[in-house]
C-alpha cells in the first residue's frame, strides 16, 4: 500500500493503544517529525502514563507542532486521536498554518492490540479502556472524511506500507 503524504502536512495517526502507532511512526518518519503524547506527558509530568497530565501535555504538543508548521516542517502526531475533539484541534492547527491535515488510521483488530498491550510492562490499563477506544475508533472511521482531513488512509497491513513524500508545490 502506497501512501502519498505531502511534505508539508500535519499527519494525525489514529488508532487504539497497541495498534502500532509508535512503531509505524518510527519506521516511516524521522524522530523529530513525530510528536508523541506519551513523550509530552513525560516531559510535563515525569510519567508518560499520567492521564491527569494530558491537558498540559497536549497544550505543549500543540504549541510545538505550531512552531514546526510555521517553519515549514512536517508534524506527525502520535496519539490515539480516537476522540473527535482531539482530531478537531489538529485540523484547526493545520488550517491555522495553511498545511494539509492528513489522517492515517491504524485499524488493527482489538484482540491483537490487547494482546500486545497486555504484554507491555509500561501499560497498566484494563480491557474496558481498550474497548472504549475501539468504540470511538469505529465512530471515527465513519466521521473522519467529514472532519476536514484532506486525506484519510486506513491501514490494515502496516508492514506493507510505503510512504511517498509528495512535494506540495
Ligand atoms: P500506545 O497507544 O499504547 O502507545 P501504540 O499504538 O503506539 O500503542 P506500539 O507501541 O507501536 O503501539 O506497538 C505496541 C506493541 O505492538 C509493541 O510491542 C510493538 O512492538 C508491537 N507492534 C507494533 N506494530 C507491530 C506490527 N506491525 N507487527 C507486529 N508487532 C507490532
Ligand atoms: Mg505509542
Amino acid at each position: 500500500m502506497r501512501l502519498d503524504i505531502p511534505d508539508l502536512s500535519l499527519v494525525a495517526l489514529v488508532g487504539i493503544s497497541g495498534s502500532g502507532k509508535s512503531t509505524f511512526a518510527r519506521r516511516h518518519f524521522t524522530p523529530t517529525e513525530v510528536l508523541s503524547s506519551d513523550a509530552f506527558r513525560a516531559m510535563v509530568a515525569d510519567d508518560e502514563n499520567d492521564q491527569s497530565a494530558s491537558a498540559d501535555a497536549f497544550d505543549a504538543l500543540h504549541h510545538v507542532a505550531g512552531i514546526r508548521l510555521r517553519a515549514g516542517r512536517r508534524v506527525v502526531v502520535d496519539a490515539t486521536n480516537v476522540r473527535k475533539h482531539a482530531r478537531e484541534a489538529l485540523v484547526a492547527l493545520a488550517r491555522a498554518h495553511d498545511v494539509l491535515p492528513v489522517a492515517i488510521v491504524l485499524d488493527t483488530p482489538e484482540s491483537v492490540a490487547w494482546q500486545r498491550t497486555e504484554a507491555r510492562p509500561d501499560r497498566q490499563f484494563g480491557r474496558a479502556v481498550l474497548r472504549g477506544q475501539q468504540q470511538n475508533l469505529r465512530r471515527a472511521l465513519r466521521e473522519l472524511s467529514r472532519e476536514g482531513f484532506r486525506k484519510v488512509h486506513v491501514v490494515t497491513e502496516p508492514d506493507d506500507v510505503t510512504i511517498v513524500n509528495e512535494r506540495a508545490w
